[in-house]
């Protein structure tokens, strides 16, 4: 939408933070390249075999320098890389294109990268399609080393610079320098790609997404970038620009009281304790927990090993993941989710049927009971990270205590067979349910009697309560965490747990939201755990709330009848609070 002379565009927020900087637009590749005309065949294989190696050293050194920036895990996706330089489909079909259809080292490299990409994207495997974009990625490392040039707009120190892209590869996230790239717009993508995982885990706001991007803005254009809504405006009018700094000022005021506050507990303003911990999906995530200062991991999501990977990840894998994680938390409680796939989230090495309602299906916990060894091995994993650092067990989709039992029971065999091996193992996990089916909320003075701990999950739970698909754009109106039923649910759980002197978390993206927090301090919560991203703002509007207060609040909220009444009386109550 054009305004004056900016441009508004909107995409998908994917890293949160604002950014004001001039543009560089980086064009995508052209697989039909001007290129120069090609040398004798000897020579092409020449130049490619001493680019090959140029590259391998170049990936080599990034993964080294990438471990310390974004984590070890991530760091991988550039060996995963390396790995495709000796790939007997790519390169040795390369040097044949050179000889047979005597063509420049580039253009074989990109014919061959293209057809190789266009494969790989038709594939019905989620994973393999995905490689498409490793392909062309290394293809674009070799073409920029063959026509040697450099990688001006990732690597040069200069002026700041909001990074314009078709489609940011991780390779080129893991390589980006924050000081230098304020922001990135691109043009595809979404906020589980791995690069939007890294630039998060690198703290550099960005909007994907953005169908226009390359023809709306031009190289040197100024933009303003506001990755936590996902919008931009390139050469914003003064007015904008206004608002705009007027954020930025926000931003340092609140990163001011933040200073001051990071360190300190996490409490009401009349005393009220309570734990904020974050949501993480891998390792790599953990940095960006701790800047925000997260007591713990409230919830590890660990499909990202499972849907990341062609084949089932093995026990060795899982463990160094874990462990990483364990670690790297450096004695703060990590609560490992076992895994929660069916639902909208495909695992390919399962090769799971389609089906009509696959978030009522074969999901989570009801799958894992079935395939023993799956969870099994995904438990002995955990149990052996338990031996580097405190670690809690969440079995996620709990409906019934026959799924409860069954779940405890295969849990306490590993366990035995581990201790019988010598295996060293933490004294104490406390295992936990998710309660996100509205039966486990029902039932919770019962599973109270049984479980260490609880988790609410209000992502499921609304959309169990309220019968509305967490996916389906056409009801997303109707799905809402607000529902005085949803909110009735989880004083329930909340009162009955604490009857028995159990602990209950909210892991669903409830926790995350400002509206709900006075809510959830009336009603008790205990153990707060969202996206890092929202812990900062989550915890200084704590300090400001006052729990007597909200108690009242929580008592009233649970009389009305509908959810445009509860969030009234919710927004009520914030802004005579944040005055
Ligand atoms: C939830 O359902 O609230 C939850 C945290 O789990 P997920 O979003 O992974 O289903
Ligand atoms: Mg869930």
């Amino acid at each position: 939408m054009v305004q004056g002379t900016e441009t508004r565009l909107t995409g998908i927020g994917v890293s949160d933070g604002v950014a004001l900087a001039r543009a560089r637009v980086r064009a995508p590749e052209r697989a039909d390249g001007a290129h120069s005309a090609p040398a004798e065949p000897s020579v092409e294989r020449a130049r490619l075999e001493a680019a090959r190696e140029a590259v391998r050293r170049e990936l080599r050194a990034e993964a080294e320098r990438a471990a310390q920036t974004v984590g070890e895990e991530n760091a991988r996706i550039l060996l995963v890389q390396e790995a495709m330089l000796d790939d007997p489909l790519f390169f040795p079909e390369v040097l044949r294109r050179v000889e047979a259809d005597r063509l420049s080292a580039e253009a074989a490299v990109q014919a061959v990268a293209e057809e190789l990409a266009a494969q790989l994207a038709a594939l019905d495997n989620a994973y393999l399609r995905e490689r498409a974009a490793d392909v062309r990625d290394i293809a674009r490392r070799l073409v920029r080393i063959l026509r040697g040039d450099t990688d001006e707009v990732l690597g040069d120190a200069g002026e700041p610079v909001v990074l314009v892209v078709d489609d940011l590869l991780p390779s080129d996230a893991t390589r980006l320098d924050p000081n230098r790239v304020h922001g990135v717009v691109a043009r595809v993508g979404g906020k589980t790609s791995h690069a939007a995982i890294l630039l998060r885990a690198l703290g550099i706001p960005a909007v994907f997404g953005v169908a226009e991007a390359l023809e709306a803005i031009r190289d040197g254009d100024l933009v303003v970038l506001d990755g936590t809504r996902g919008r931009c405006v390139v050469n914003p009018e003064p007015e904008t620009l206004k608002a705009f700094e007027a954020k930025v000022a926000e931003e340092r005021r609140l990163e001011a009281e933040w200073e001051a506050m990071r360190d300190r507990p996490a409490q009401s303003r009349d005393g009220q304790r309570v734990t904020l911990e974050a949501n993480i999906g891998t390792p790599a995530e953990v940095a960006a927990a701790l800047a925000s200062g997260a007591e713990g991991v409230g919830l590890f999501r660990t499909e990202f090993l499972f849907l990341e990977s062609p084949d089932l990840p093995g026990e060795e894998a899982q463990y160094r993941a874990y462990r990483e994680v364990v670690e790297r938390m450096g004695g703060r409680p990590v609560t490992i989710r076992t895994l929660d796939v069916g639902g909208d989230k495909e695992l390919p090495a399962l090769a799971l049927p389609k089906e009509s309602n696959p978030f009522l299906g074969y999901r989570a916990i009801r799958l894992c009971l079935e395939r023993r060894e799956l969870f099994e091995t995904q438990l002995r994993a955990i149990l052996r990270a338990s031996a580097h650092g405190p670690v809690r067990i969440l079995f996620p989709m709990i409906s019934s205590f026959d799924e409860w039992r069954a779940a405890k029971a295969v849990y306490e065999d590993v366990r035995r067979r581990c201790e019988a091996e010598g295996i060293p193992v933490a004294a104490d996990i406390p295992l936990g349910i998710m309660v996100e089916v509205p039966a486990a909320a029902l039932l919770a003075d019962r599973f109270a009697e049984e479980v260490d701990f609880f988790s609410i999950g209000t992502n499921d739970l609304v959309q169990y309560t309220v019968a509305v698909d967490r996916t389906n754009e056409k009801v997303a109106a109707l799905y809402d965490p607000f529902h005085p039923a949803v909110v009735r649910l989880i004083a329930q759980v909340i009162e009955a747990a604490h009857r028995r002197g159990k602990p209950v978390g909210m892991c669903g993206g409830m926790a995350g939201e400002p509206l709900a927090a006075p809510l959830l301090l009336g009603l008790g919560l205990d153990e707060w755990s969202m996206e890092a991203g929202a812990l900062r703002r989550i915890k200084l509007l704590l300090h400001r709330l006052d729990a007597s207060e909200c108690r009242a609040l929580a008592a009233r909220v649970l009389a009305l009848g509908t959810a445009a009444e509860v969030r009234a009386a919710l927004e009520e109550f914030l802004q005579a609070a944040e005055g």
